[in-house]
This record gives structure tokens, C-alpha cells and sequence, in this order.
């Protein structure tokens, strides 16, 4: 297979975002009410228009007859509601599917595990089959986002990944198969941002402009928005608060550094802990259940993951100011108490000087929130100006 090839410049992009703001202001308008709106030439008008009738996003609606000539074909722009995007996450231990309808209903969602050790091949395979499933061939897809658990990000024309060797090609093949298959573009980010992103956006009467978000499971993920807008980061490590250093010379992490918040405050941590204090523990649930039975060192290392959290998520709001903190994950869901201490915590760090407190709570979304932000991603794409990868369509 092919890699993909970003074939859209940003000429052309600048033309297409002026003839579809052009169709919103009017309603429905003929080739030559565009042409005359954007100062775009005839031939250019006609390839942008047929280029987004195949795409879905603009339509035709009902002939304007002018004087004695034929009818004019009007184009307009496709009611959002009445599209369908969808997401795409792959985790390390699964990969969750969700098509989305413009009114923000989710029309399908599907999930189906796998292990650490399943190639990234067999990985796509196992969600060609769920696509298949849940996609029928009448539902018309408008936009695909994909999560990575790796730093996948775009820049400009180009997708930026320093997670995994060999990871940029994969992820633009998957992205490139996903996309032919669709006929649409596909956005890519990491799979933890994209969750923070659908914290903030999934049908909430007042979105916070700023916000943290923790995925605390068997490693620990962040994502910052900040005034609106998710940060991603130079090179996609925007939001990487699980490498914060917060014991200076504590464990080696896997990415290379010690004492990171991670070896103090993810499941692997904690369990390892409680194991050291002679705990016999096998997963996070023992660790919880020793927990409520008041067993010392199982509240000792809970208690102090929670403080670790809170330290590090308290220093970020000195320097965001974020109107919440959500906290999500297997270690989360398996100890909500943990929400409390963090929030005690983050209250002690943050300046004395009426800083206010946000508000600290538990993830609304669950397995599937990765999902739900790519699927969001692609249905934000021009307004959140994230750049779009399209797949080399002439490749078949
Ligand atoms: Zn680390």
C-alpha cells in the first residue's frame, strides 16, 4: 500500500473555505453567484464544487429557472445535522469505533479488544471488520478522525509523530486506507488529547475555555485546553502531564527519565507499591478493595498518588487558570476518592491570592471518549483549524 499524500495546498483550502462561507451567506447560490462572491475563475468554481459534492459536504437543491434558459443548478451547503462523521481510537489494549451524527447523537459505537502484543496490522484489521459492521454502505461520511496512543499531531501539511519507530508510516497508512474507503479526510491526533477535547465539547450547556484533563490507567495521558483550543504542542506533546518529574531521584520511567508522575500515581505504580509493602495485590481493583478496608499501605500509596496528582495538576492551573479538572481512567474509576484528594491537593498549590478553585471532577464519557474526540476533531476541523490529511484518492 501506498503512503498516503497530502494533496490539498493551502490555496486550495483558502478556495474552498471562501466558496463554502460564500454558500452559508446565501443560502444556495448558482456556479456563477460564486464565481462573482469569491473573484474565483469559472474552472476553479466548477472543481471545488464538484470536489465537495463528492465529499458530501455540499448539495444540489432545486433549479432556478432565469428568463427563458435552462434552469440553474444552485448548490448549497449540506445541513450539519444530517451528516455523519466518525471516530476512530486505538488504544493500547482495544480499538473503539463511533459514527456521530451534526446533531452530536451517536448513531453506532462498537469496541473490540485486543492485547499489547497484537501487531499494528492486525490491529487495523480488527477495526476494518467493526467499520464494516457498523458503516453501512448508505451511510455517507463526512469526516474521519483517528486517535493514536503516540504524539500524532499535524502541522501544517505534515502529520509529526516522535512516539514509536515506524509509527508516522503506519499512521499514515491507516489514515490513507480509512480515507479511500470513506472518500473522506481524515484528521489524526493523540488518542488521550482527543478524550480531554470530547470532555469539553460532548454536550455541555457551558464549555469551560480552560480545562485539564488526566487519564490516570496503566500509564498516565493529558490534554490542556486552553482558551478554546487544544494544545497539541510543537512536535504533539502538548499535555504529556504523566512525564511531569515529581520525585527527583525516584524510578526509572519508560520514557527514559525518573521519577516521573507516572511511577508514583499510574496502576502500575500504585500496585507496585502496595506489593513492596507486602500487600498481595493482583490489579488496581485489590488495590481499591484493600483501600476501603482501611489496609495502611494501600491507603498510604493511594494517598500518595493523589497528592502526586494534585501537586503536578495544581502547578499547571498556576499556570493555565483552567475552569476545571477532570479526571478519568481505570485508577480513577476504580478509587473515586481519589478526586477529593486531588482536589485538597491542587487547593494548596495554587496562589493564595484569590486564585479561584476549579472545579475538580470526575470524566462524564466513558471507554469510548477517545472516540467521540475524533469524531468531534473531524467535525471541527476548519473551525478548530486543525490541518487535514487527505489521502491520495487516485490510488486505488
Ligand atoms: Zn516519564
Amino acid at each position: 500500500m501506498p503512503p498516503s499524500k497530502v494533496v490539498r495546498s493551502a490555496t486550495r483550502q483558502l478556495h474552498r473555505d471562501a466558496v463554502i462561507r460564500a454558500l452559508r451567506l446565501q443560502g444556495a447560490a448558482s456556479r456563477r453567484d460564486l464565481q462573482e462572491a469569491t473573484g474565483l475563475s469559472r474552472s476553479t468554481i466548477s472543481s471545488i464544487v464538484n470536489e465537495l459534492m463528492a465529499e458530501g459536504e455540499v448539495e444540489r437543491c432545486s433549479a432556478a429557472r432565469t428568463g427563458r434558459g435552462r434552469p440553474v443548478e444552485l448548490i448549497r451547503v449540506v445541513e450539519d445535522a444530517q451528516r455523519t462523521w466518525l471516530g476512530i481510537e486505538f488504544s493500547h489494549g482495544s480499538v473503539h469505533v463511533v459514527l456521530v451524527q451534526g446533531d452530536n447523537q451517536v448513531r453506532a459505537q462498537a469496541c473490540r479488544s485486543y492485547t499489547g502484543e497484537t501487531t499494528w496490522s492486525d490491529r487495523f484489521a480488527i477495526a476494518s471488520e467493526v467499520l464494516a459492521r457498523e458503516t453501512p454502505s448508505e451511510v455517507a461520511v463526512s469526516g474521519v478522525g483517528i486517535g493514536f496512543p503516540s504524539s500524532a499531531v499535524m502541522r501544517g501539511e505534515d502529520l509529526i509523530t516522535r512516539g514509536q519507530e515506524g509509527a508516522l508510516e503506519l499512521i499514515r497508512e491507516v489514515a490513507a486506507q480509512v480515507g479511500q474507503r470513506y472518500r473522506a479526510a481524515v484528521s489524526v491526533d493523540n488518542n488521550v488529547r482527543l478524550a480531554g477535547l470530547a470532555e469539553m465539547l460532548w454536550q455541555t450547556e457551558a464549555q469551560p475555555e480552560n480545562q485539564i484533563y488526566a487519564r490516570v490507567s496503566d500509564g498516565i495521558g493529558g490534554a490542556l485546553v486552553c482558551n478554546g483550543q487544544l494544545v497539541t504542542g510543537q512536535s504533539g506533546f502538548g499535555g504529556e502531564i504523566g512525564h511531569l518529574t515529581v520525585e527527583a531521584d525516584g524510578v526509572r520511567c519508560r520514557c527514559g527519565k525518573r521519577g516521573c508522575l507516572e511511577t508514583v500515581a499510574s496502576a502500575s505504580a500504585i500496585i507496585r507499591r502496595c506489593r513492596q509493602g507486602g500487600a498481595q495485590v493482583a490489579g488496581i481493583e485489590d488495590v481499591a478493595q484493600a483501600y476501603h478496608q482501611g489496609r495502611r499501605v494501600a491507603v498510604e500509596a493511594v494517598t500518595e498518588a493523589g497528592q502526586a496528582l494534585g501537586k503536578v495538576l495544581g502547578r499547571v492551573c498556576v499556570l493555565i487558570d483552567p475552569a476545571r479538572i477532570v479526571l478519568a481512567g481505570t485508577v480513577v474509576s476504580a478509587l473515586p476518592h481519589l478526586v477529593d484528594v486531588v482536589r485538597d491537593q491542587v487547593g494548596l498549590e495554587l496562589l493564595p491570592v484569590n486564585q479561584v478553585l476549579p472545579r475538580t471532577v470526575h470524566a462524564r464519557l466513558g471507554e469510548d471518549a477517545g472516540a467521540l474526540g475524533a469524531a468531534l476533531m473531524a467535525m471541527s476541523a476548519t473551525r478548530l483549524r486543525y490541518p487535514i490529511l487527505i489521502p491520495d484518492r487516485s490510488v486505488n
